[in-house]
């Protein structure tokens, strides 16, 4: 058996959006409430935030290290966003995959396209993109945040813009108005994507009633 036939069940789900829309929240509610799935943890040169956890929310590396990992072909997918490096450790994903979970992540536009061409079998990636209501709405939630200031508001909702025009490369769009209805969506997606025939490896039982 073919190494990624033996992991079809598996699937790499990808949630992107512009920052503010909501789909940390949203991959931290799969992730309690469906425990075959786990965080894929990027690698960053971004400083931490005031409550971040290395090896939880991000490995925080510096330039040099970062160069290495791609020169050593150890990400997946890496891409520059808003000045910082962001990429997604092969290794991580290779061993989740191998231990029977479903991975999760929170990557963007540039990262799903080099995913696209890396993954074996394209059945095994599932792509979200999460929008926010409105351009105002998104505005409001970012200064709310209150984690950036003036100028990186300012560039964070340019990137937003930007950001927002690759919704139609992903294969589903969900609408972040209520947290708890946006969710789920979300889960109706995961359990749809679960009973896919090609997932569901008991089938194989039935393969002698097929036409
Ligand atoms: P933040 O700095 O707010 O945590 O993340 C900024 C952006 O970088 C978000 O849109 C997030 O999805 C994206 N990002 C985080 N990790 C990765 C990664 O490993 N690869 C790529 N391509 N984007 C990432």
């Amino acid at each position: 058996m073919r190494n990624d036939e033996k992991n079809i069940d598996r699937f790499m789900l990808v949630l992107s959006s512009p920052s503010g829309a909501g789909k940390t929240a949203l991959a931290n509610k799969l992730l309690s409430v469906d425990n075959s799935f786990v965080l894929s943890v990027s690698v960053t040169t971004r400083t931490p935030r005031d409550g971040e956890v290395e090896g939880k929310d991000y490995f925080f590396v510096d330039d040099e290290e970062f160069s290495l990992m791609i020169k050593n072909n150890q990400l997946l997918e890496y891409a520059t966003v808003f000045s910082n490096q962001y990429g997604t450790k092969s290794e991580l994903v290779k061993q989740t995959i191998e231990n029977g979970k479903n991975v999760i992540f929170d990557i963007d536009w540039q990262g799903v396209r080099q995913l696209k061409e890396n993954v074996k079998t394209s059945s095994q990636l599932v792509t979200v993109f999460v929008l926010p209501p409105s351009i105002s709405e998104l505005n409001r939630r970012l200064k709310s945040r209150a984690l950036d200031s003036e100028e990186t508001l300012k560039k964070r909702m340019f990137e937003a813009e930007k950001e927002i025009s690759h919704w139609v490369d992903y294969d589903y769009v969900i609408v972040n108005d209520d947290f708890e209805r946006c969710f789920q969506d979300l889960y109706s997606i995961v359990q749809a994507e679960k009973l896919k025939k090609i997932r569901q490896k008991y089938l194989k039982k039935f393969t002698k009633y097929t036409l």
